[in-house]
């Protein structure tokens, strides 16, 4: 039951998140880098001595990559691009991973689609 009620919180209702209040500056984080359209924080679980999320601040309906359409592929390939400038501020440029959780399965727990970008050590592979 612990299990069901874990997944029940990390479905994707398309309700607000958390990176909303970021987004409005709420909730305070350490930005790395802002445009007009995206924005990338330090994640506050750093998973590597680099750990930026790299986000859409419109989510239109972009609650995870799995629910992405043709509408979005502009902002995709924003946010993409905005993931290798966090990597040139952040000195990783020789080796760097983005990643994207979508869905349950893959382990996403915030229902805002986001690209971490992963720096700073040695990666292995395959991840888990
Ligand atoms: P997971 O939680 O399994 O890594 P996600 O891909 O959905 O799944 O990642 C959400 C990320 O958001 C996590 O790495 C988590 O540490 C980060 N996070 C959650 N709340 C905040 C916050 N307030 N500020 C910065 N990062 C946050």
């Amino acid at each position: 039951e612990a299990t069901a009620k874990a997944a029940a919180a990390n479905a994707d209702s398309g309700a607000p998140t958390i990176f909303d209040k970021i987004i409005a500056k709420e909730i305070p984080s350490t930005i790395v880098y802002e445009d007009e359209k995206v924005l990338a924080f330090r994640d506050v679980n750093p998973q590597a001595p680099v750990h930026v999320l790299v986000i859409p601040k419109l989510r239109d309906g972009l609650t995870q990559l799995g629910k992405a359409e043709v509408r979005h592929e502009q902002i995709l390939g924003q946010l993409l691009y905005a993931a290798r400038l966090v990597a040139e501020k952040e000195g990783v440029l020789d080796g760097f991973r983005v990643v994207i959780n979508s869905g349950p399965d893959a382990c996403q727990s915030v229902y805002h689609l986001h690209l971490h970008v992963l720096g700073g050590r040695q990666m292995k592979w395959p991840p888990g």
